[in-house]
């Protein structure tokens, strides 16, 4: 039961053409091109801001929302 509190970014690398732009557009530098590939280098650095996600324009990435916002 007990597993990662924190959701991140997943990266389709099937859908991936490795433009960069999420990479350049990520404001905590959690992003990089491995192999061709956007690739989450850096998780415990991402904000969740979700950028990636929005400018990505093949659709590769993907973050899975938390149920709960509450604060
Ligand atoms: S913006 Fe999308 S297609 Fe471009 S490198 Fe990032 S994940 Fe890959
Ligand atoms: S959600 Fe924001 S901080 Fe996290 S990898 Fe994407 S652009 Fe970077």
């Amino acid at each position: 039961m007990a597993g990662e509190p924190r959701v991140q970014p997943d990266i389709d690398e099937d859908l991936c053409t490795g433009c960069g732009q999420c990479v350049t557009a990520c404001p905590t530098g959690a992003l990089r091109l491995v192999d061709g590939h956007a690739a989450l280098v850096d998780p415990e650095a991402c904000g969740y801001c979700a950028d990636c996600e929005d400018l990505c324009p093949e659709g590769a990435i993907a973050l899975p929302y938390e149920i709960s916002f509450g604060d």
